[in-house]
């Protein structure tokens, strides 16, 4: 099929860059494979799509709340009318496999019946005012314009958890998806108008993060900014936003450990393991990037784990046997070789992978495990958002969970164990937003709150019930009903 040049959406209509200029969007398994062009949009171009997301607020915010849900649920009966077609455009596009880019997709469809739902909830609350005669209660009110920067990794899953929730609290949106996945980022944008949402108040812009999302986070008319990608643009936006008061939602980093205690259930760690390290090629913040082994099983249990690293079989996404497609650039793929010449030069072994794949077309490495891993490494403390596992052996128990804190992120976490006890230290002890016990560090529930401490982001929550509370305002009311003056902390004592 003929390669088209594709537009920003912007009040529902597709409108071309200032620019006129585009960019390649291609499939990372045969980069020789262009799907379409897309807007290389400018300062321009954002705000137009802000002016046009602010109109599109004054009307969405007066559709009542429940009618929102019910046209974002509608969006979730789309989304899953066309899971598979989703899928194969989403593992096409960011090398993600089959099975994997339908989780995402469903994702996004359980995200959008949940925000159904909260259309009928938005609870405010109501308490005793202090004087007779007086009632006091809280609404919730939507903030504005909220620009939404995406990433590629879960290209349709991150901009359904930015935008519905968002969009069910009655603000408009302008989302700014990565270079590298936006044909599902308008292929999710189109279902959203589709359903029925108010076209001014989902806006899609393309482009590249230096300009497009930059002047969406520069841009005084927006009032949040949700992020989810890198801690370093990560900070960038937050001193931004600091300086005009934006209120900002930053999803960042991980690097995630498994700790497996001598009494765990080592098939269930083994499985849970491969799956936590290579699913999507390793790059899902939440990725198991380490692996402390207890030194009674060390030798054994990474054995296997680098015999079922080594069967994984790599190939085309969209082809059912592939268990591992290729990184999603070229940059992603040196930043890897990179690490790996990193763990190299630190003293590390490699049991398993090691090297790029030169036999396929796309940007494919081998996965890889690295042993000899101490917590104090580069290797054990950066992220590397590929398939690369760094393997620490503990004799202590206080040392290991001791390690699993010593990175500057706090994202995710898991420990195999049958001890209920220590399965609580655990719990108690490590400093992540998510801690799975028996389970790998993936596999997060769309109903459940999603983010991290410390480096991870800057304390709000994705998931569940915590986007409803970053996209809305409350307001405090007080009726008074007693037909007089009454001096609250004056006239009650
Ligand atoms: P970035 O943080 O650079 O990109 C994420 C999003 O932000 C993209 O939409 C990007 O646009 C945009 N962006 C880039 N620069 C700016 C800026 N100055 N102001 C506003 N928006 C900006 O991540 P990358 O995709 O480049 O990946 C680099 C590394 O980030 C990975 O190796 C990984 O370590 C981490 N990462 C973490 C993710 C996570 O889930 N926590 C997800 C993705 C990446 P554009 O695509 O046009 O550059």
């Amino acid at each position: 099929m003929a390669r088209m040049k594709r537009a920003n959406l912007i009040g529902g209509q597709e409108t071309a860059p200032h620019s006129g200029a585009y960019f390649l969007d291609v499939n990372p398994a045969q980069p020789d494979d262009v799907l379409d062009e897309f807007p290389r949009s400018g300062v321009e171009d954002v705000a137009l799509a802000v002016r046009t997301a602010e109109d599109g607020f004054a009307v969405w915010r007066r559709v009542p709340a429940p009618a929102r849900g019910e046209i974002l649920g509608r969006a979730g009966e789309i989304l899953r009318a066309r899971k598979e077609e989703l899928s194969r455009l989403l593992a096409r596009e960011m090398g993600k496999t089959l099975r994997e880019a339908r989780g995402d997709v469903q994702e996004a469809i359980d995200t959008a019946f949940y925000a159904a739902g909260e259309g009928r909830r938005l609870f405010g609350r109501t308490t005793p005012s202090e004087l007779p005669s007086k009632a006091a209660f809280t609404t919730r009110r939507p903030i504005g314009v909220c620009g939404l920067i995406t990433p590629w990794n879960f290209p349709i899953a991150i901009p359904s958890w930015k935008a519905l929730p968002a969009l069910l609290c009655g603000n408009s949106v302008v989302l700014k998806p990565a270079s590298d996945a936006p044909a599902c980022a308008e292929a999710f944008v189109r279902i959203l108008l589709e359903a029925g949402v108010e076209p001014k108040a989902v806006n899609l812009i393309h482009g590249g993060g230096g300009e497009v999302g930059r002047a969406l986070v520069h841009h005084d008319r927006v009032s949040a900014i949700s992020f989810t990608g890198s801690s370093a643009v990560g900070r960038e936006i937050a001193e931004t936003a600091g300086r005009t008061l934006k209120r900002v939602s930053l999803e960042l980093g991980g690097k995630n450990a498994v700790l497996v205690a001598p009494d765990a259930d080592p098939e269930a760690a083994l499985d849970g393991v491969i799956w936590g390290a290579f699913g999507s090629c390793g790059q899902r913040c939440t990725t198991t990037a380490r692996l402390l082994v207890h030194e009674s099983m060390h030798d054994g249990f990474v054995a296997q784990v680098c015999e079922r690293a080594a069967a994984l079989v790599a190939g085309d996404p969209l082809d059912e046997k592939t268990d591992i497609g290729p990184l999603v650039n070229r940059a992603q793929l040196e930043q890897v070789q990179r690490y790996v010449e990193i763990a190299r030069s630190e003293g590390c072994k490699i049991a398993a992978g090691g090297r790029a794949r030169s036999d396929l077309p796309g940007f494919f490495y081998q996965p890889t495990v690295v042993v000899g891993v101490t917590h104090e490494m580069r290797i054990a403390r950066e992220e590397v958002f590929g398939p690369v596992l760094a393997v620490m052996r503990y004799r202590e128990i206080e040392d290991a969970l001791e390690w699993v804190n010593a990175t500057e992120y706090g994202l995710s976490s898991s420990i195999y164990t049958r001890d209920v006890n220590l399965a609580f230290r655990a719990i108690e002890e490590i400093e992540a937003g998510i801690t799975y016990v028996n389970g790998p560090t993936i596999g997060a529930e769309c109903h459940l709150p999603f983010g991290g401490v410390r480096q991870t982001g800057n304390g709000h929550r994705e998931g569940g019930w915590g986007p409803y509370e970053f996209f809305s305002e409350i307001k405090t009311v007080y009726v008074d009903y007693s037909g007089r003056l009454q001096r609250a902390q004056i006239d009650n004592r």
